[in-house]
């Protein structure tokens, strides 16, 4: 029988067992599961141990080796580049002699052998797992830093080049103070823990980038050689907070301003000791339905939003009139637009029909004609339009106000942005309505964008596919994406 097994000096099990013979007097016993201390100590030494010793043959009887009786044992070390792999360990539990000098010599060669394939397989592997991390590194959407115990960059992966937009280049091999603007400050701050527990603190800080100002989540981590640092970007989530913050104090301002003309207005028709006339009367009246209307607009607004988000929202797809649309709306708007304002129908006598919902573009329509007014304060023209284009049918509504700046363009349609958030023109609003509106038509298939209006005010514009093309899908390509 014989037995060979891999391990480290501590830990010794044994690993493989294969008999040589299928009965044995000492039948299907098996060594304890620790083996013997004679078996440790070849490990220890690196020497090869024959039991009984060759010179010792005439006393002995029978080798134990735990539960087993054998009558000659062979243990020889596995060593590889000085390391101890193992013990092969060799009994001979039949009749027979006792292992000679040459049984010896083959199973040190066979010993070396092993070794040898033991080493070259563990090596294989670590290779592997090196790999396998290498590719993390490369893959992972962390950035991770790590630095020498000098503070010199040793890693910088791809992620942290995305991050930062500093190259791999730039960084390796140098002072991270000197490499990474705003580094040798921003590290104070920075938690480094002696081991990567989960959960440990992490602080959010601003760096400089050749793009701006960006906002980090980082950690470090420290080790022998020296700390290894993982950081995510945190600036689109931070802005997001500063814009819920914002939204926050807009929409309490927003439902405040009509609760309390509400309340007062109703106080003042319960009083008692003054009698208000029918002029009067119907005045607060009209002004409690005027603000309640508001009220349930901004809460219904926050509902949209919150059931756009969810995915929550079926739209139809009905092939109407636009121009009869517009002019409805355009009608509607004129009993309550101020007088400041004027608003005008831009359509040609026969456009085609649309296929969308359209209630929600009705709904769009009204948003963006309120809007225009809203951020006219000083009057001027509202001009809502349609014409087709290349299988669309293109709304565009055109004011004469504030305008929108050019870095406003694209992110007066993001979720609570708000170009004036401070309502300096005093102009009050949750920042939900384009939002709402870029959902809505972004999911009938079409888009909507802001550009200005000549030199004074803005116009926004949305195209929806006509009835045909969503009949027969023939133009409009990508844009052309119906449902949620
Ligand atoms: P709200 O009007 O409730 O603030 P919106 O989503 O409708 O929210 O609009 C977002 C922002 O876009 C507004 O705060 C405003 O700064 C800007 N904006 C919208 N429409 C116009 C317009 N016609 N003229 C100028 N700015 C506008």
């Amino acid at each position: 029988m014989s037995r060979s097994l891999r391990t480290w000096p501590r830990d010794l099990p044994w690993r493989s067992i294969a008999r040589g013979a299928t009965t044995s007097p000492s039948g299907g016993r098996v060594p304890a599961d620790d083996p013997e201390p004679e078996v440790h100590a070849v490990l220890e030494q690196g020497r090869t141990s024959v039991l009984p010793a060759i010179d010792e043959r005439s006393k002995a009887e029978r080798v134990s080796l735990g539960d087993l009786e054998a009558r000659s044992v062979v243990s020889v070390p596995l060593l590889a580049r000085k390391q101890q792999l193992g013990v092969l360990t060799l009994a001979r539990t039949e009749r027979g002699p006792a292992y000679s000098s040459e049984d010896v010599a083959l199973a040190e060669d066979l010993a070396a052998r092993l070794a040898l394939a033991l080493d070259r397989g563990r090596l294989y592997h670590e290779v592997e797992e090196r790999s396998d991390a290498a590719w993390v590194l490369e893959h992972v959407a962390d950035g991770i830093l790590l630095l020498d115990r000098l503070g010199v960059v040793r890693l910088w992966n791809p992620a942290a080049e995305a991050i930062t937009f500093i190259s791999t280049a730039d960084v390796v091999g140098h002072s991270a103070a000197e490499a990474i603007p705003g580094w040798k400050t921003a590290v104070e701050r920075v938690p480094v823990s002696a081991s990567p527990d989960p959960g440990h603190d992490e602080v959010l800080i601003p760096i400089e980038t050749s793009r701006g100002e960006r906002w980090i989540a980082i950690s470090g981590v420290r080790f022998f050689g020296g700390t290894v640092y993982a950081f995510r970007d945190l600036t689109d989530t931070r802005r997001l907070e500063e814009i819920k913050a914002d939204f926050i104090a807009t929409a309490s301002h927003e439902l405040r301003t009509p609760l309390a003309a509400v309340y007062g207005a109703a106080q003042t028709l319960l009083r008692h000791d003054f009698a208000l006339d029918e002029t009067g009367r119907e005045r607060f009246v009209s002004l409690i339905a005027d603000e309640s209307e508001r009220l349930g607009r901004i809460v219904n607004e926050i509902l949209l939003a919150n059931q756009l988000d969810a995915g929550r929202l079926d739209l139809d797809s009905e092939p109407f009139d636009a121009g009869d649309l517009v002019e409805r709306v355009v009608e509607a708007t004129r009993t309550h637009a101020p007088p400041s304002v004027t608003l005008e129908v831009e359509a040609p006598e026969n456009v085609p029909q649309v296929a969308a919902d359209a209630d929600k573009v009705r709904q769009v329509l009204v948003n963006l004609v309120e809007n225009a007014i809203k951020y006219s304060p000083d009057g001027g023209r509202v001009e809502v339009g349609i014409e087709e284009r290349d299988g669309f049918l293109r709304f565009h509504v055109r004011d004469e106000g504030l305008g929108i700046a050019p870095e406003d363009q694209e992110q007066i349609f993001e979720k609570f942005y708000r170009a004036d958030p401070q309502m300096t023109r005093g102009v009050g609003g949750t920042g939900l309505g384009l939002y709402i509106c870029r959902e809505l038509i972004g999911r009938m298939g079409g888009r909507i964008w802001a550009e200005p209006n000549g030199s004074k005010g803005s116009m926004f514009v949305f195209e929806l596919p006509t009835a045909e093309v969503m009949a027969h899908g023939q133009r409009g390509g990508p844009r052309l994406q119906l449902g949620n």
